[in-house]
């Protein structure tokens, strides 16, 4: 297939691109690079089957050639907002993004009569009220709140995607991402697993916003990516929770990795994250993943983490 990934210089963008020309498709990249680096991609100069557009999806967007595919990626997607690349210090973008980036997206899809797969989040579900989530659940979220401009876009490019499967028959899917951690993440963009390695491997204490007692269940992108490469070549529309059911507290992670790295720092307590709505626990149900995608995660925190390491020793320096 000729596919197009937008985000491709992020984090999961990036992985997803190497995934796909591993699998002998032809890959053309699109960003703008507002929360991504062009370094997650300079491996991929000079691929025979890469090439790369920079371009923001908010516009009209022109590729040239037949495409097979579109996989819609590009978003911020950090919610903290003591980080110049969190969401909520970029609600234009991050709405534009969500918004008209799934229209322009999804345009290209219907010209090339291309398979299209969105980039939705478990955000969809707000700070749920139903536990663990199942992709029934219409989810919690405040429309006012500052996170709304993440979550309402996505929830926007759901019900858009979908408009565009049933009016114009194109061949779409929908994957409701949980948290996902690994190497390539920005260490400064303020989600909790890069803020708490980076805080432990310069000994400093990790911060943990409330009391910790706020859940998340954590994947390794390798597991992740597997779930989305198996959706692509699936014929599910209806949206799919692709994530780590394995659900801790965010002080039990703070623990882990201060452990795992013999930080002797204490974990200091700040007050909880700015924002209303950070929801208290989340937790994929994948039941639908592992009946229709005959898939599951097989790489535990421990081993995702060691796996992580490397790139954030490597990566320190450059903050
Ligand atoms: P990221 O910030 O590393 O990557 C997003 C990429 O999109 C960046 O390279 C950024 O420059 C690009 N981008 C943003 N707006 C753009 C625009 N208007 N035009 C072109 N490029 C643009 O974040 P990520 O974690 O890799 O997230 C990728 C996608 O997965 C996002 O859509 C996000 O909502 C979704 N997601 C991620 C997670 C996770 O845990 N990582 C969870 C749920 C959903
Ligand atoms: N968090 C924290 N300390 C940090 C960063 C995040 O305690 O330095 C908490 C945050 O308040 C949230 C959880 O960790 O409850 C996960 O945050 P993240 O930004 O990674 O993603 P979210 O799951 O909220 O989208």
């Amino acid at each position: 297939m000729r596919i197009l990934v937008t985000g491709a210089a992020g984090f999961l963008g990036s992985h997803l691109c190497d995934h796909l020309l591993a699998e002998g498709h032809e890959v053309v990249g699109m960003d703008n690079f507002v929360t991504g680096n062009r370094h997650n991609l300079a491996h991929l100069s000079g691929h025979q089957r890469f090439s790369f557009i920079r371009h923001d999806v908010s516009n009209f967007i022109f590729v040239p050639g037949e495409l097979d595919a579109v996989m819609h990626f590009a978003s911020p997607a950090s919610p903290n907002p003591n980080s110049p690349y969190g969401y909520v210090n970029l609600p234009i973008q991050t709405m534009k993004a969500g918004a008209l980036g799934t229209h322009n997206t999804l345009g290209v899809a219907k010209h090339y009569q291309a398979k299209f797969i969105l980039a939705s989040t478990s955000e969809i579900y707000g700070d749920p009220q139903v536990h663990p989530q199942d992709e029934s659940y219409w989810g919690h979220v405040d429309p006012l709140g500052e996170r709304a401009v993440y979550d309402e876009a996505k929830r926007f490019a759901e019900a858009l995607t979908l408009a565009y499967h049933r009016f114009h028959g194109i061949d779409t899917r929908i994957v409701r991402i949980f948290n996902t951690y690994g190497p390539r993440m920005r260490l400064d963009d303020g989600r909790v697993v890069p803020n708490f390695i980076k805080q432990a491997l310069q000994g400093k204490p990790l911060t943990v916003y409330g009391d910790g007692t706020q859940t998340r269940s954590f994947c390794y992108v390798d597991d992740l990516i597997e779930g989305i490469y198996r959706l692509l070549l699936s014929d599910e529309h209806r949206p799919v929770n692709i994530g780590n059911p394995h659900e801790m507290t965010i002080l039990e992670l703070a623990e882990t990795i201060n452990t795992m790295l013999e930080n002797p720092a204490p974990i200091t307590m700040l007050p909880k994250r700015r924002g209303e709505g950070d929801p208290e626990r989340r937790r994929p149900d994948i039941s639908r993943a592992k009946k229709v995608l005959d898939w599951e995660p097989e790489i535990s925190l421990e081993e995702g983490l060691k796996k992580t390491l490397p790139y954030f020793q490597d990566h320190l320096g450059d903050l």
